[in-house]
């Protein structure tokens, strides 16, 4: 498979959560970066070891999302609004993988810039939307082959995934790669290429936690444990229950 790379961004300080109430009283988390400074992230390849997909569909809690958002960057924005002051209400739409995606938010002020702040509700519900579509056709690889390649298909063309051919110079040699335009656009190769390489996904026995298993994954295809830290934990639970 030829490299996918990333040309990323993450914003240096972090995010801070914030809690706003819209006019109809319901109240919207958003995670706005502390400070404007960013570190440049570069992703060389898909590593389906530890694909970030999962990194963000594994996350359950507010604090959770404020890290990933803090370790892998935005999903599509490389701009967000760093202002203290929101005022109005944020819009934002659920449930597909169309526009407008995690900022979600238009902001009041309507400035030229557009910046928008993280809607945590969006960033969530887009962690869902993967989660359904891994277990829509990764889980235990129980679906067919026809079937598979029109929901890939589908799913590139409907989030809109942009990858450009270009060589990139590394090592003294010449490489040739696709870049993709955003960390969402790379998420959802990750899902297509661990169809490629046949992997599928299934839950830690353990943790609960989503991991793949198979060719290219680092791990057998029928391992229970994600990680050799959770198997264990399991024997040694095991063993507990034996001694007693
Ligand atoms: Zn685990």
């Amino acid at each position: 498979m030829i490299p996918i790379r990333l040309n990323w961004q993450r914003y240096t300080d972090g995010f801070q959560l914030q809690e706003l109430r819209q006019s109809s009283g319901t109240k919207v988390k958003i995670a706005e970066p502390r400070s404007k400074r960013t570190d440049a992230l570069l992703h060389e390849a898909i590593n389906l070891e530890d694909p970030i997909v999962l990194r963000l569909v594994n996350c359950e809690t507010d604090a959770d999302y404020i890290k990933f958002l803090h370790r892998f960057g935005t999903l599509e924005e490389k701009d967000v609004s760093t202002s203290d002051e929101i005022t109005g209400d944020i819009e934002f739409r659920y449930g597909s993988f169309g526009d407008p995606r995690s900022g979600g938010y238009l902001h009041p002020a309507a400035d030229a810039s557009n910046k928008s702040p993280i809607t945590l509700n969006m960033l969530r519900d887009r962690a869902l939307s993967l989660h359904g579509l891994i277990k829509e056709t990764l889980w235990t690889g129980r679906v067919d082959t026809g079937s598979k390649v029109r929901f890939l298909n589908e799913l590139m063309d409907k989030a809109k995934v942009v990858v450009r051919p270009c060589f990139v110079h590394t090592a003294d040699k010449m490489q040739f790669v696709l870049q993709a335009d955003t960390l969402f656009a790379f998420m959802v190769m990750e899902i297509t290429a661990a169809h490629e390489a046949e992997a599928v996904a299934t839950s830690c026995e353990r943790c609960r936690k989503v991991f793949l298993t198979g060719p290219l994954t680092g791990r057998r295809s029928h391992a229970k444990y994600c990680s050799d830290r959770c198997r264990v934990a399991a024997m040694r639970t095991r063993n507990a229950a034996k001694g007693k």
